[in-house]
């Protein structure tokens, strides 16, 4: 197989069929400027339209011996395979180039799959061995190239233009080129940055090949420091900061007050998936968001990339938060990349966030201390010990305290040796213990137990992570602290058009988790609805129950239960055939709604479980 690209402007090609399969073709090729004829005895409108348009030439009427002669490409894409072959064999004896679709054997070329963003065009093709692997590719650039890249290729060519027009000898041309690319274009992750005008000039211009000094003009520094620079300290432009901020365990209303607001003035946002819930829904839509979590048949980003990926966005000047849950310096590493950005010269702070192991014990009505009870807390990972080689967990010393909470992070399927080793080196297995999962969030489930039992009774009760066992006296208080379930809408996670005005206050005291999103949908309220399942959907007018109708595609949205207020918003969501359409009271206050959704909700199985 030779790749070629064909200029079809003003050539003569022919296609054989006027099907679905010849209309896409016909308008391909259409759009390369082809003079086109097509043979056909049947077309589909579209390509009657073209012909009454004398946009292509159609002879109506099947293929004959002869009808090939003058033209330079021949399709064929009739769904009768001995027409096929004989358009082939009339081609391959002419000498003319034969593609006859979804039949490798009757063509003399082949066409590749395609990605294209504007001039750019990457093909794909496997000789024909493993075609399945071609669209898996195609669909990976899909996803991967952005629609940057097509801008990114008009401001190439824009730069070749005017480069050429200078008349530089070749090596110093080549030169100009190395610095346009290393700065616009982030090779590990296949981004590319659209340069300005400016920095087109930089360059262009005679000093195009020095390094940038501290003095230079912003435009120029930024043209001359490389997309995927690394800190060259002494250099570049000044790096912006990067705050790492922890986002609280789960509930987007415990993150603190200055984390909000450095999200809110951030241009770029790395997440990982277990902060998500607590995004800003109304960041605005410029804010870059970089996932950097597990997710879903999805792999996490090793940390040497969030890393790189941090330094870089500093080093292009953005303002950057690296949002992590709970808090950023308890198991988060969020002190390797404050080492990172420190060894890169990158400026950096930390907004603490409050942690699962405080978080979520407090949401199940464990307190950790408790005067006469407990008078240490130790927050501890499961995991460390598991791989080795590390610093292990004394858990003999831990197992001789019995004035002590122990909370373990990570901890779900270490669970097992951990209970092992705190009873043999003493623990009583009779000490109460929980586990604690997704805990201060509307699906925070508790699991109370002994350490002896909690295993078994995390695994009757399909206790996933994230979760924390806690492992202690002051366990015992769960049933009775169980003010997190006992609120008439603990456990609704409701999706709402903002401004919620005096519903927000009202459901929260209910404890209903509220996602109030911006219309239209900003990204990030995307991330945010995706992040947990919805219980339901509040509405409060017709008008809002179109605007959701056009978001139901999104995963999950279409199966939410919709809680309309008043008869014309459960009408129109009823019209639309939507499955399950609860009417709330209109007009009768925050309070009403509140009671009357009390009364609606289904309730999941949130209340503490004991297990004896
Ligand atoms: N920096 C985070 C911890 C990250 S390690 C913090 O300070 O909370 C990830 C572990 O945290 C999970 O395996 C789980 O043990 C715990 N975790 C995080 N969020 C949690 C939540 N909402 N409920 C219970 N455990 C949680």
């Amino acid at each position: 197989m030779y790749p070629v690209t064909l200029g079809l402007s003003g050539r003569p090609v022919l296609v054989v069929g006027g099907g679905e399969v010849a209309e896409r073709k016909i308008e391909g090729l259409l759009a390369e400027g082809a003079r086109l004829t097509v043979i056909a005895p049947e077309v589909r409108p579209a390509i009657e339209d073209w012909a009454g348009k004398g946009t292509l030439q159609l002879r109506r009427r099947c293929h004959q011996a002869g009808d090939l002669a003058g033209f330079a490409l021949v399709f064929a894409a009739t769904d009768d395979r001995a027409a096929n072959a004989r358009v082939f064999a009339e081609a391959r004896d002419a000498g003319i180039w034969v593609n006859v679709a979804d039949d490798p054997e009757l063509c003399t070329f082949h066409l590749p799959a395609r990605v294209q963003r504007g001039a750019l065009q990457i093909a794909i093709a496997s000789e024909g061995g493993a075609p399945f692997v071609v669209r898996r590719l195609r669909q990976l650039l899909e996803a991967r190239l952005r629609v940057e890249w097509s801008e990114w290729m008009d401001a190439a060519a824009r730069f070749r233009r005017a480069l050429r027009a200078l008349g530089l000898p070749r090596d110093a041309a080549e030169r100009r080129c190395d610095a346009f690319f290393a700065a616009t274009v982030d090779g590990d992750r296949l981004r590319a940055r659209v340069p300005g005008a400016a920095e087109l000039e930089v360059w262009l211009a005679p000093h195009a090949e020095r390094s940038p000094s501290p003095e230079a003009p912003a435009a120029e520094r930024a043209a001359l420091l490389p997309f995927a620079a690394r800190a060259r300290p002494g250099g570049g432009p000044p790096p912006a900061l990067v705050s790492l901020v922890g986002a609280g365990p789960g509930d987007p209303g415990l993150i603190t007050v200055r984390a909000r607001q450095r999200l809110l003035s951030a241009q770029a946002v790395v997440y990982d998936r277990l902060a998500a819930p607590a995004l800003p829904c109304d960041l605005g839509p410029e804010v870059e968001l970089h996932c950097v979590g597990k997710e879903a048949g999805d792999h996490p980003v090793p940390q040497e990339e969030i890393n790189a990926l941090l330094v870089r966005l500093a080093l292009s000047g953005k303002r950057t938060v690296r949002l992590k849950g709970g808090d950023p310096f308890v198991f988060g590493r969020g002190s390797e990349e404050a080492e990172t950005l420190r060894r890169a010269g990158v400026p950096y702070e930390v907004v603490p966030g409050l942690t699962a192991g405080i978080g979520a014990t407090a949401c199940a009505g464990i307190p950790v201390t408790h005067r006469g009870e407990a008078v240490r807390v130790t927050l501890v990972t499961a995991h460390e010990c598991r791989k080795g080689g590390g610093p292990q967990v004394r858990w003999d010393l831990l197992a001789q305290d019995p004035h002590a909470t122990l909370v373990g992070y990570m901890g779900v399927s270490a669970l097992p040796e951990v209970a092992r080793k705190l009873i043999a080196a003493g623990m009583p297995s009779s000490t109460p213990a929980a586990l604690v999962a997704q805990g201060t969030s509307a699906g925070q489930r508790t699991v109370v137990s002994t350490i002896g039992g909690l295993h078994a009774a995390g695994v009757a009760a399909g206790i996933r992570p994230p979760a924390v066992f806690v492992i202690g006296p002051t366990v015992r208080h769960a049933p009775s602290l169980d003010w997190f379930a006992s609120r008439p809408l603990s456990g609704e996670r409701l999706g709402l058009f903002g401004p919620a005005a005096e519903l927000g206050p009202a459901l929260d005291l209910a404890g209903a988790e509220l996602v109030e999103v911006p219309r239209p949908l900003a990204p990030a309220a995307r991330v945010v609805l995706g992040a947990a399942p919805l219980s339901g959907w509040l509405l409060r007018s017709a008008e809002e129950v179109r605007a959701l109708e056009e978001e139901r595609g999104l995963p999950g949205l279409a199966e939410v239960r919709a809680y309309c207020l008043g008869p014309a918003a459960a009408q129109s969501a009823r019209a639309l055939g939507w499955p399950d359409v609860a009417e709330l009271p209109e007009g009768a206050g925050a309070e009403a709604v509140v009671a009357a959704l009390t009364g609606l909700c289904r309730r999941p199985s949130q209340e503490t479980m004991r297990s004896s």
